[in-house]
């Protein structure tokens, strides 16, 4: 069968090369740790960091397809190694989710709304857009940010010398805060022939800018699901997309949809779908990259799915006894604060 290459060897790689195994598809990861969560569920493990250019271009030879597991891997590698075995999901919609100013400005420009947002290179910006923007906002770095880090509060009213300072003075952007009813996400993939499929949308509550639950279908209403969806395949065919996406959206009091972010790649938010639908992310991705026929999002009940972050893991396995609760570890073996070391998606009775 088919090799996959996967760039990033923590849970998301373990996922995905645990799909790819029940499928029969091999796969070799790239992490610089050969002890990553990946390093237990992967074929093979080439031990290099993820700009090195030489172990890129060796995954390359080795697999029919490249994916990676997170959007902060740096492009150039990945740009050269497609030029001799397919990238999936493809390099542009990586450049477009690694850089905050850009995807908004792509987003925009496709027609779809986000908060009012201004790019900032100086702190004299800062304060300009800071008055034209009026009222809260969020100063969040460009690039590398994730688990809400990098991100900065703050409004007219605060200094906003402070703020630019405890960023670093990198190159950033500001966006109004937003006073969402909800925040939900959709997971959505393109398969190599076009096809859109999407699960159903997860309505997610974060803690300390992490993902804390992920509840199906939670408070959306069908109306707004199906809004969710739009957006999901209009973003897959502007990025002419193969794999799995993740959409994070704001609800407003109105009921219109704001994209925060995209991420190029399965997300914690759709980790329920290994317990409540019959095809997971993580499977659908694999069959996306390896162009192989999509499967069908049905979920069959309800679910929450919750985070196990830090020493929280220490008693996950009290869960085993709940006959309703799906457990899913990492394999991690130090807890750190804000790390996160599984998850669980406990099913519940499906409404008549
Ligand atoms: P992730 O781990 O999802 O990649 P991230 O570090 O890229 O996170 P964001 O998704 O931009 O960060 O923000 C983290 C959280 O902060 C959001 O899920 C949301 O709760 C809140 N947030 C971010 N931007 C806004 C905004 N403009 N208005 C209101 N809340 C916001
Ligand atoms: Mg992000
Ligand atoms: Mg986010």
């Amino acid at each position: 069968g088919a090799v996959i290459g996967i760039v990033g060897g923590g849970q998301l790689g373990r996922m995905l090369a645990m799909a790819a195994a029940r499928l029969g598809l091999g796969t070799i990861v790239v992490d610089p740790d050969k002890h990553c969560p990946a390093s237990e569920t992967a074929g093979d493990i080439i031990v290099a960091a993820y700009d090195d250019p030489v172990a890129i271009l060796k995954l390359a030879r080795r697999c029919q397809v490249i994916t990676y597991e997170f959007e902060n891997v740096p492009v150039a590698p990945l740009r050269r190694a497609s030029e001799e075995t397919p990238v999936f999901p493809p390099v542009e919609a990586l450049e477009v989710s690694q850089d905050r100013v850009v995807e908004k400005a792509f987003l925009n420009g496709i027609g779809l709304a986000t908060a009012p947002w201004r790019a900032i290179d100086t702190v004299q910006e800062l304060d300009h857009a800071l008055q034209e923007l009026e009222g809260g906002c969020i100063l969040k770095s460009r690039r590398f940010g994730y688990d809400g880090k990098g991100q900065v509060s703050l409004s007219r009213a605060d200094g906003y010398a402070e703020a630019w300072d405890a960023l670093g003075g990198v190159p950033s952007i500001l966006e109004k805060r937003v006073p969402f009813v909800r925040e939900l996400s959709v997971v959505a993939a393109r398969g190599a022939d076009g096809t859109v499929v999407g699960f159903d949308p997860a309505e997610n509550t974060h803690e300390d800018g992490i993902l804390r639950r992920s509840v199906v279908p939670g408070g959306i209403s069908p109306a707004t699901a199906a809004n969710a969806q739009a957006v999901a395949k209009t973003i897959l065919e502007k990025l002419n997309y193969v794999g799995v996406v993740g959409v994070e959206l704001f609800e407003t009091a109105e009921g219109a949809l704001l994209v925060n972010e995209i991420a190029p790649r399965i997300h914690n938010s759709g980790h329920w779908t290994e317990a409540a639908c019959f095809v997971s992310q993580f499977e659908q991705h694999i069959r996306a990259v390896a162009g192989l026929p999509l499967g069908a999002p049905t979920r069959h009940s309800d679910c929450v799915m919750e985070n196990l972050i830090g020493e929280e893991a220490s008693k996950a396995y009290e869960l085993l006894s709940e006959s309703d609760v799906v457990l899913h570890l990492y394999g991690k073996r130090q807890a750190r604060p804000g790390r996160k070391m599984g998850h669980f998606t406990r099913l519940l009775t499906r409404d008549a």
